[in-house]
């Protein structure tokens, strides 16, 4: 039986392959499938042959041209994920919002919904509740066959336990523990994943091969809160539970401005948006942070102020630049990482934030320890949260379901059974 074992494992392999290669590339023939993959032309010809067999992949004419078929006088064959092959639900959970998004499997975002809810001080049951609720009425409000959708995905700011399937902390609410992951696998029947927010970033980032295998990228989240993703050798580290890197809640000044975790000092407690506002109103460091979402509008009006000249909020701005920083001197020191990333609605205000982030870092570590070191910010225009949750669930669809296939999977139940 080592044998066939082997075969399997060798296709389960070359299934994935193909299907990541079409996924990053997107639509290609079979021979760029060979040179992207390595993989030989009758290898190819058999894995792509199974792949549309079992309903993943489609065949389609290269009608637009994109590759250079004039000569032969008909269009060259494109293969391509198959975009209704199967349907996840990417839904994103922060202080007072719950965010959903269909995605096709492509990872083309059919359908978007957002609803304003008072998480803070609902109950576990009750918000699981709310949660089951509002997703089934996403998804009858989407018109896609509900048995199409293959599984749900959870992104959720704060401390996310990937083992328990639990919120096990999370400044969205009052309550700890919140049970997501088996509430919503009951309901739906389907699988379902839950994970810290900022390290969705971090997945995007994997899935569109903008970190490199080896090396240390941290991606940055600012905004609502401060977050971060740490990918380590090209897979996020996750840390004992998968919270790792709370990069927000390390404290920044012992004893100082009051969090929404309830700690004291926290970075975040000055360089989120509820720290940036506290500190160009000039409230006391000890006055509560609000338990609903900052207005955007409030925070767009901060900014051209800070612009226009207010010395307040050119201070806020300042002083949260350079407790972010600080925090990256002290990440820097211990893991000497090649690349920072800067994501988030926050990096909206980065013309007045960067000079005293970077200044922060040179005071915080020596040159030595950041040599070699990039500092980048993502388009903020673009939910990286979101993608990278679509990108994260895309990756176990292609590796856990298609890459086994029907027939496989039927075998695989059967020794299960014996
Ligand atoms: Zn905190």
């Amino acid at each position: 039986m080592r044998g066939k074992a082997d075969s399997d494992l060798v296709r389960r392999q070359n299934r994935r392959v193909v299907l990541e290669t079409l996924r990053f590339h997107g639509p290609s023939p079979r021979v760029e499938l060979g040179r992207f993959t390595g993989l030989s032309p009758a290898t190819i010809t058999s894995i792509t042959m199974q792949l549309i067999q079992d309903g993943a992949v489609i065949e389609l004419d290269d009608v637009a041209g994109t590759v250079d078929s004039a000569k032969r006088g008909r269009p060259t064959v494109l293969l391509g994920l198959k975009p209704d092959a199967a349907f996840m639900i990417a839904v994103k959970i922060s202080i007072g919002m719950i965010e959903f998004a269909l995605a096709d499997f492509t990872g083309e975002i059919r359908e978007r919904a957002q609803l304003s809810i008072a998480t803070f001080d609902m109950q576990p049951e009750i918000f699981a509740r709310r949660l089951i609720a509002e997703t089934k009425h996403f998804i009858t409000s989407t018109n896609i066959e509900p048995a199409l959708i293959a599984q749900i995905n959870v992104a959720v700011q704060g401390v996310a336990d990937n083992r328990l399937g639990k919120i096990a902390w999370s400044p969205a609410f009052k309550a700890r523990g919140i049970s997501i992951v088996s509430p919503l696998e009951e309901a739906f029947n389907i699988p379902c994943t839950l994970a810290n927010d900022a390290n969705m970033i971090a997945e995007g980032l994997i899935a569109q091969k903008m970190v490199k295998l080896s090396g240390t990228t941290a991606a940055v989240f600012m905004g609502y809160g401060i977050g971060m993703g740490l990918v380590i050798d090209g897979a996020v580290y996750q840390g004992s539970t998968g919270a790792a890197a709370e990069f927000g809640h390390m404290n920044y000044v012992p004893g100082g401005a009051l969090c929404r975790c309830g700690r004291a000092g926290c970075l975040e407690a000055y360089a989120s948006d509820y720290g940036i506002l506290r500190s160009a109103e000039k409230l006391p460091d000890d006055t509560s942070p609000p338990s609903h979402p900052v207005n955007a509008q409030v925070m767009f009006a901060l900014e051209a102020a800070a612009r226009a000249g207010d010395k307040d909020a050119i201070a806020a701005f300042q002083k949260a630049g350079r407790a972010i920083g600080f925090g990256l001197a002290r990440m820097i020191a211990l893991l000497n990482p090649d690349r920072i990333v800067l994501a988030g609605a926050g990096t909206r205000a980065l013309d007045l934030i960067e000079p005293s982030l970077r200044a922060a870092i040179e005071e915080g570590v020596v040159a030595e320890l950041r040599a070699n070191l990039k500092i980048e910010t993502l388009p903020v225009g673009k939910d990286m949260i979101i993608g990278g949750t679509i990108d994260a669930g895309m990756r176990r669809l292609d590796s856990e379901v298609y890459a086994i296939g029907p027939a496989l999977q039927t075998e695989v139940k059967k020794e299960l059974l014996v």
